[in-house]
């Protein structure tokens, strides 16, 4: 049987990242006929699409000197413009610390329930939150809670948020003291808060540039695509794939973890079990063409928490990078809530009412077409099931020399950059002696 020292299942940002890191002898295995995964780019009549927003916000200096050296002065900057649509009026992002503009009495509520919760935590000092729900009443308040926080993440998970836990929260959801919020309240917001207050984007071609410049570093012959694993054996150390059999040293998934486990023949009951339990809401979005300049008023991003949307945000990509539409023109990509699928007659009909509202549109003729898109994997659902089962998983796999990588891979919330970092760390860990 062939053998290669290491195989690398998926050829997104993080397995891409693994062999870029790696060098040496492996060999990708993608499915898909060109690499990058979730962060290919569409082109639909000149106009570029991304599976929804991508926007790339660098923390970490090695990831931010990778990025340099593989696309020199291609990147620029964007100030993030993101509001939220609620109540029939635009208040700016994050919601919590934004709360000027908003109807008197929903201010009132807000203010009110962001006080009691302080006064409450000063006072009392409760166990940790059993669930999301709780965290985000204990530090935003009922208001906020009522408003914002609750009905977004219900539609974007499709579940409540009392079924998920507040373990991912730190990092995504800013939390103001009462001070902040209070001047938020009064238009005085000092700062823009949040994890994402700028960022990158390639000034040509969209995010898949970034992906096509890691492959661009790779030996192509190394990377086999239109190649689907048809079963792993952990204990044989093989992959078989087209009624090819090839033996490894170590091997690399950043399959998501379900795909992973039913592709394992000898996967234990356990972890087979496990598998069942991890939850995840799918991607169901829409790309739009429109035949006007600039939509949302400007923004980036919008989101729209309210129920009788079926869609919890909206986005124009080329509000932020104009390039990425002909000229006079501008796209939308529009993500479809998950605790009420509508079908794609009522979201039309209703993204087309909702931007008559905002005046982004005069007539529903001005979209000129609206393409609707799945992918299984969008926002893992961190239920009281999900970490032992998770790692229940990953620990069976580590003690058998796979390391399972990436957004779904490690079954996170990450980015891009947590998945190119993810990459890096993998072939750090594989070069280390045992
Ligand atoms: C809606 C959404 C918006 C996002 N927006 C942002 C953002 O604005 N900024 C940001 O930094 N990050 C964003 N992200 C996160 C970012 O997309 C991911 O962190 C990153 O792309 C994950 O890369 P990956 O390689 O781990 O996974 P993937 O991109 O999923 O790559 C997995 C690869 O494996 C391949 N594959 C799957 N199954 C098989 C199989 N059986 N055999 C062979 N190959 C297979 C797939 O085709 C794919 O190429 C967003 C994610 C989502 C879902």
């Amino acid at each position: 049987m062939e053998r290669k020292d290491l195989i690398i299942l998926g050829a997104g940002l993080s397995g891409l990242s693994t062999a870029l890191h790696h060098g040496g002898d492996y060999l990708v295995l993608e499915r898909e006929e060109r690499p990058g995964g979730l962060t290919r780019t569409e082109d639909i009549d000149g106009f570029l699409f991304n599976h929804t927003g991508h926007w790339l916000h660098l923390r970490d200096p090695r990831i931010q000197a990778l990025v340099e050296d593989l696309l020199p002065g291609g990147m620029v900057t964007v100030e993030r413009r993101a509001a939220i649509y609620s109540n029939g009026v635009f208040t700016l992002y994050p919601f919590q610390a934004n709360l000027h503009g908003l109807p008197r009495d929903v201010l009132r509520e807000c203010l009110q329930g962001a006080v009691a919760a302080a006064v409450q935590r000063a006072s009392r000092k409760d166990a940790a939150p059993r669930n999301f729900l709780e965290y985000t009443h204990r530090h935003f308040g009922d208001g906020i809670a009522r408003h914002f926080i609750v009905p977004y993440n219900t539609k974007l998970w499709g579940v409540s948020p009392a079924e998920v836990t507040a373990e991912w929260t730190q990092r995504f959801v800013p939390i103001p003291d009462v001070a902040q919020i209070i001047d938020g309240a009064l238009g005085m917001s000092r700062e823009a808060m949040g994890y994402n207050a700028s960022f990158l984007y390639p000034a040509q071609g969209g995010i898949e540039t970034l992906a096509r410049a890691m492959y661009g570093r790779l030996d192509a012959a190394r990377v086999r695509m239109n190649t689907r694993p048809d079963q792993l054996s952990t204990e044989g150390r093989w992959v078989s794939f087209g009624g090819d059999r090839l033996a490894y040293g170590a091997l690399v998934s950043t399959l998501a973890l379900p795909d992973l486990v039913e592709l394992t023949i000898d996967a234990p009951d356990a972890v087979r079990e496990a598998s069942l339990k991890l939850r995840c809401s799918p991607l169901r979005y829409v790309n739009v063409a429109l035949d006007v300049p600039a939509p949302l008023n400007g923004n980036h991003w919008i989101y729209v928490p309210e129920a009788r949307y079926p869609f919890y945000r909206v986005g124009s990509a080329s509000n932020a990078i104009p390039g990425l539409a002909p000229p006079g023109q501008s796209s939308l990509y529009v993500e479809l809530a998950n605790d009420h699928v509508a079908s794609q007659a009522e979201v039309v009909a209703s993204l087309a009412s909702f931007l008559k509202e905002i005046g982004s549109i005069e007539h529903e003729r001005q979209i000129r077409f609206a393409a609707f898109r799945e992918h299984p994997w969008g926002y893992v659902i961190f239920d009281r099931h999900c970490a032992e089962a998770r790692a229940t998983i990953l620990d069976y796999f580590a003690s058998r020399g796979v390391l399972s990588i990436g957004r779904y891979g490690g079954w996170t919330y990450n980015s891009m950059e947590d998945a190119i970092l993810d990459g890096l760390r993998a072939a750090e860990s594989l070069a280390r002696p045992a």
